[in-house]
């Protein structure tokens, strides 16, 4: 996707204002004392050192959340409106600082500025869509059987906990608080261990924007200590994971055996793209590139199976070699990289060790596949082709920028093998067949499908996974269900009312 140069500079060297956790409103060291470094990807240098939470401070912050809830507290007599305006005025302070946030995404994260500006940042609008939600929520009265007013209310399910990733930080971290926001409850958030920073500066905001004590609160820190912590607390009665489907099980796990938590997981996949004859090859092309290779391929939805059917097969193999080739990977800071570093060590051998095993299995190898430079987590843009399903890279999440090419001749064929995973998280087709896009849409198993395009995801419409991509929806009007409680109340009435 290429941006338009993004109308605020951005800062190089962004200062680190925040390391320490958010608990009820203030910034605090861990209890342990203990820190860790934040990386960046560019060269694998540290950019600063960050407060690292486990147990003991998600105990203080389910305190402080379980307090804000309380009969009596500012926020749960505060009127559903005024909910709205601070998700209102948080949004507005994420667009103030915009440049900054992006910048501090950039360092952290390595993805390019104009990404981090025109899509990061822009998270700040789900803050707005749910804003209009907060005093819309709204129950039945219902005609039940007999002499009672029967009616439904919808109420905060409680304290929410959210553990996310790290491919888009401030999204993933909006997606969650948003919802869970407007419809009253309070959240602790478990940032991804490689990028704190950007939430930590948004926990500035919130505090800035006037939310009562206790109702955001942000603890850095690793999955196994303080993500084991949010997902096996008693006292916490939701949970909403983003990130592998292995931890989503995990857990998932740990939600049964603690409390019976509510728990929503989106767990990535392995989307199909499905590209037919009839289409416009140079369109086509362009457009399964972006589906892979957009954030590097860090993309839960990423199109990381190409079909293409046999007619243009080898002419668009060879048009997508050249499109990878010619990308420029580079300094996240200079408008014209397309392509930054993968985000941290463990996903550059991931990454690599992925590349090593699709050679290794038969793939045709058309271009890149190994890493770019001598510093830091770049890696080239990869292009297989003759790739088959049960190969790694047919199966497997990547999460690098790695397109794997795969010929397929009929409806029926590219149908079977669509559905042919594990996941269903997302899908797309390319054709001007009405009948075939019918066929596709209607046949293939995925939460959101594509048609003559990829990557649409917008505030008002649900995403979410079908198979073990996950379950439970987050975003549009569905994303409610998961933060309320469905309370029916009967009241005996003298007569018929
Ligand atoms: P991950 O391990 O699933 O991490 C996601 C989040 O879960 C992080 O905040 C992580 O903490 C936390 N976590 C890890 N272990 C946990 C546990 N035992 N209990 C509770 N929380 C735990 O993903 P990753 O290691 O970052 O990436 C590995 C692969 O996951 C990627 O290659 C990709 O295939 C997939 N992934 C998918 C998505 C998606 O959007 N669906 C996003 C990211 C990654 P830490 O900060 O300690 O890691
Ligand atoms: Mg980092």
């Amino acid at each position: 996707m290429a941006f338009p140069t993004p109308p605020i500079a951005p800062v190089r060297n962004p200062e680190i204002k925040f390391t320490k956790l958010f608990i009820n409103n203030e910034f605090v060291d861990s209890v342990s004392g203990k820190t860790f470094p934040t990386i960046n990807p560019v060269n694998g240098e540290k950019i600063a050192d960050v407060q690292e939470g486990d147990k003991a401070d998600v105990d203080k912050a389910v305190a402080a959340a379980q307090k804000a809830l309380e009969f009596g507290s500012p926020w749960q007599k505060m009127d559903a409106s005024q909910r709205g305006r601070l998700l209102n005025k948080l949004a507005n302070l994420i667009d103030r600082d915009c440049g900054y946030l992006a910048s501090l995404e950039c360092v952290d994260n390595g993805k390019p500025y104009a990404a981090a500006f025109f899509v990061d940042t822009q998270g700040s609008n789900t803050l707005r869509y749910y804003a209009g939600w907060a005093d819309k929520i709204t129950g039945q009265t219902i005609p039940v059987d007999g002499n009672y007013l029967c009616y439904t209310k919808h109420e905060p399910v409680g304290v929410c906990g959210s553990i996310i990733p790290w491919n888009f930080p401030i999204p993933m971290l909006l997606w969650k608080i948003a919802p869970a926001l407007a419809c009253g409850n309070s959240v602790i958030v478990k940032p991804a261990e490689q990028t704190p920073l950007t939430a930590l500066y948004i926990a500035s905001l919130v505090k800035e924007a006037g939310f009562p004590p206790g109702v955001v609160n942000i603890i850095p820190g690793y999955g196994p200590t303080a993500g084991a912590a949010i997902s096996s607390h008693p006292d916490i009665n939701k949970v909403a994971f983003t990130g592998s489907a292995e931890v989503g099980r995990i857990v998932m796990e740990a939600a049964a055996k603690s409390n019976l938590k509510r728990v929503t997981l989106e767990l990535g996949g392995k989307s199909p793209s499905v590209i037919f004859a009839d289409t416009n090859l140079d369109v086509a092309v362009e457009q399964a590139h972006q589906a892979l290779f957009f954030n590097n391929g860090q993309v839960c939805a990423a199109g990381s199976r190409t079909y293409v059917q046999e007619p243009i097969y080898d002419e668009f193999v060879k048009r997508s070699a050249e499109r990878a080739k010619h990308k420029k990977v580079g300094d996240p800071f200079e408008h014209s990289s397309e392509l930054g570093p993968v985000v941290d060590e463990d996903q550059f051998h991931k990454v690599l060790s992925l590349i090593d095993s699709g050679i290794k299995e038969g793939a045709k190898l058309q271009c890149g596949g190994k890493r770019l430079g001598e510093k830091g987590y770049f890696i080239q843009p990869t292009v297989f082709s003759d790739v088959t399903e049960d190969m790694r890279i047919g199966k497997e999440e990547i999460f690098g920028p790695v397109q794997q090419i795969i010929k397929f001749k009929t409806l029926e064929e590219a149908i079977e093998r669509a559905n042919k995973t594990d996941y269903g998280l997302a899908a797309a087709i390319f054709t001007e067949n009405i009948n075939t896009m019918l066929a596709f849409t209607s046949r293939v198993k995925a939460g959101t499908i594509w048609v003559n395009d990829y990557n649409i995801v917008r505030d008002q419409a649900p995403f979410g996974g079908f198979k073990q991509s996950g379950f439970g929806r987050e975003l549009g009007s569905y994303a409610l269900h998961e933060y309320t409680e469905v309370k029916t109340v009967f009241v005996k009435t003298p007569a018929k009312m």
